[in-house]
């Protein structure tokens, strides 16, 4: 090596990377893709080498304290894909660079001590299984995804697949074309779908040619099964989001399951969209990319509409078996004849006691968890709030106390107001639990199991009531969105939605596409054995567009109607948006900041479309008051240039703080 100065990433906000000098000691070992120790403001931190040069822009450039690595852990691919996300994401390079290394890694040297076992998957767990015998639906769509793996080609397939049409073998098969050309696959699957059933059968099917990668692991045990894919001992890589990053060098195909999953999102730095992260690695390695929904993401389907992907479609489920039934019961007819507020439609009591009497199971869906979600005073009216935030507190029963769901405030539910001193408090509103009470109060006999992520904090709690309810020891299984995606139990014959509002009603532009995509993903749990299936949805909205098209498993009309309204109203996918939240604990401070920041934006860009600022839909959190400024533009990398240029030169007030957020699945 002769270069003379090493260039460095670190995984700080500051958007450069920083020139070291290379003591002739490390000259010959230091590379780009290792990682080194360098001094940095009176202090050693950890930096990625990207690059050499011959000259510097700074003075007195100082020395590399001493390099980590024996062999680069990142590879050239590797480099240009964090590149990539730091151009479109509102990053640094280190930054992104930090996101796609295992946390086992990122603080220095890993201990591999022998204690470890070599894997977390016990391979006699998963009975073998080779190839089904796929439908002609599932025969073309591999046909046609085989031969863009055989042209080792950039492609992406948008594969919209009915629930229970098989789309799980399909990738099977497409990936033991792969295994047979000597290359390597990705799959990512949202965290809430790595279930031990996902799970079991790509194993079943790979064996030890599998790492799953999740967030429960432990950063040695992440570690381990990123050494397996690093030596090319695992050829397959399962796994959430950063699944993404697995260091692959042969990569021959890369698929996104459930590809609408707003939790492909990261919410910390980098805010990375995991699919899109995988279309830039596909692209890279000149390989397919499979997207895999039910319910596409408007984004996606948009796309494929256009051309720019290659859309497939598995229109029937496998075994012929039929789609349920839907019915949808309209709570204002309810409401009108009972005379009071009912948790449950007599329509969908009958059907619960009908299924349960012939000995099969239910899915009683609803997705919020607590048992009353609205808590105020009979005599002054006081509603009961966060301390911190402006939310509502819920209150929870297990544990006999309100707490606020988005930061978590626990208190003491009172008996009496402590407002004006004199009322009694009263309770509103429906979570799962109260749901769960109430089924158990009309069906003494039953055995119920809840799950929602109050019922799941334990370690190995999920598996456990899913397979209690796959052994039918459970009849009745209540829940949140946890319960909506993924399981396959051919005894489940019913699936109820308490209310359907609970969705359509966020302050989002994306309630209307949560709310089918959420009724389609749980309604599609229920007939996918020999019995058939129905499912009942409760809502005070029974026009709207979202749940009747859902009720009528018709995408293509949701998405019709859908994507006109994202064109009036200039949304994805006809723009990309990015996100500036101003945060302060004053509130004037607040929105005078986000006004300023508004008018330094538009004088610096006056073609750009700029929105805001306003209050957050829920306007103070953690005790920060927060207001969003929102771009709309097609180029997210101009966006991001715009806001690196302002934010640099804008004078912050003390106490407030600036995020940047590139596609936010949130407001
Ligand atoms: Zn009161
Ligand atoms: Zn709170």
């Amino acid at each position: 090596m002769t270069e003379k100065f090493a260039e460095v990433a670190i995984a700080l906000p500051i958007d450069r990377v920083f020139h070291y000098a290379i003591p002739e000691k490390y000259s010959d070992c230091i590379a780009i893709g290792k990682r080194v120790f360098v001094p940095f403001q009176n202090r050693t931190i950890v930096g990625y080498v990207v690059g050499f040069s011959d000259e510097s822009d700074v003075k007195e450039v100082k020395d590399i304290g001493s390099v980590i690595d024996e062999e680069p852990i990142l590879s050239e691919e590797m480099l240009k894909l964090t590149n990539w996300i730091k151009d479109n994401y509102f990053c640094t390079w280190g930054e992104a660079i930090e996101a796609a290394i295992p946390g086992g890694i990122k603080k220095g040297k890993v201990a591999i001590g022998s204690k470890l076992k070599d894997s977390q998957i016990r391979l006699e767990d998963f009975p073998p299984s080779s190839p089904h015998i796929l439908t002609e639906e599932q025969e073309k769509a591999l046909k046609i995804i085989i031969e863009a793996v055989e042209k080792g080609e950039y492609k992406t397939f948008l594969l919209h697949g009915i629930t229970a049409s098989g789309k799980t073998e399909v990738y099977l098969q497409a990936i033991g074309e792969v295994l047979k050309k000597d290359r390597q696959a990705i799959v990512l699957v949202p965290e809430i779908s790595l279930t031990p059933q996902t799970i079991e059968r790509f194993i079943s099917r790979f064996g030890d040619r599998v790492a799953v990668l999740h967030s429960k692991l432990t950063p040695a045990k992440r570690f381990l099964e990123w050494k397996k894919i690093v030596d090319n001992k695992a050829q397959i890589a399962v796994g959430a989001r950063s699944a993404i990053f697995s260091p692959m060098k042969k990569l021959g195909l890369i698929i996104v399951d459930e590809e609408h999953e707003t939790t492909y999102k990261q919410d910390d730095v980098p805010k990375y969209h995991a699919r899109d992260v995988a279309e830039a690695r596909a692209r890279l390695n000149s390989c397919p990319l499979i997207l895999g929904s039910a319910t596409p993401s408007l984004e996606s389907y948009y796309r494929a509409k256009k051309g720019e992907y290659k859309l497939i479609k598995l229109t029937k489920r496998i075994e012929e078996r039929l789609l349920p039934k839907v019915k949808i019961v309209d709570m204002r007819m309810e409401l009108a004849t009972r005379k009071r507020v009912a948790i449950f439609s007599k329509v969908l009591l009958d059907a619960i006691d009908r299924t349960l009497k012939s000995g099969k199971q239910a899915i009683i869906f609803l997705n919020r968890r607590g048992f009353s979600t609205f808590v105020n005073c009979k005599k002054c009216g006081l509603v009961l709030k966060c301390k911190r935030c402006d939310t509502v507190l819920v209150y929870h029963f297990d544990e006999k106390k309100l707490i606020c769901h988005y930061c978590n405030y626990r208190t003491q539910a009172p008996d009496i107001c402590p407002n004006c001193k004199y009322g009694y408090i009263r309770y509103f509103g429906l979570g799962t639990e109260r749901v769960e009470s109430e089924i158990s109060h009309n069906f003494s006999h039953v055995h119920i199991a809840r799950m929602d992520s109050d019922t799941t904090i334990k370690r190995g709690s999920h598996d456990r009531i899913l397979g209690e309810f796959k052994a039918g020891k459970v009849s009745l299984l209540v829940g949140t969105q946890m319960i909506a995606k993924g399981l396959d139990f051919p005894k489940v014959t019913l699936v109820g939605v308490v209310s359907a509002d609970v969705t359509l009603n966020l302050p989002d532009f994306r309630a209307s596409e949560r709310t089918f995509d959420l009724l389609t993903q749980v309604g599609g749990r229920a007939g996918r054995g020999e019995d058939g299936g129905e499912v009942i949805v409760q809502t005070y909205a029974p026009g709207h567009y979202a749940i009747l098209t859902a009720a009528k498993h018709d995408y293509e009309k949701f998405y019709v109607e859908e994507i006109a309204s994202r064109k009036e109203l200039l949304f994805p996918p006809f723009i990309n948006l990015v996100k500036v939240t101003v945060r302060a604990r004053n509130e004037d401070l607040t929105s005078r900041t986000a006004g300023e920041l508004t008018e330094a934006i538009k004088a610096e860009d006056k073609s750009m479309k700029v929105a805001g600022p306003a209050p957050a839909p829920i306007s103070r959190m953690r005790g920060y008051f927060r207001y969003n400024i929102l771009l709309k533009d097609k180029d997210r990398h101009a966006m991001c240039e715009l806001l690196k240029k302002v934010l640099g030169t804008f004078r912050k007030p003390h106490g407030v703080l600036i995020a940047v957020d590139v596609d936010p699945m949130s407001m």
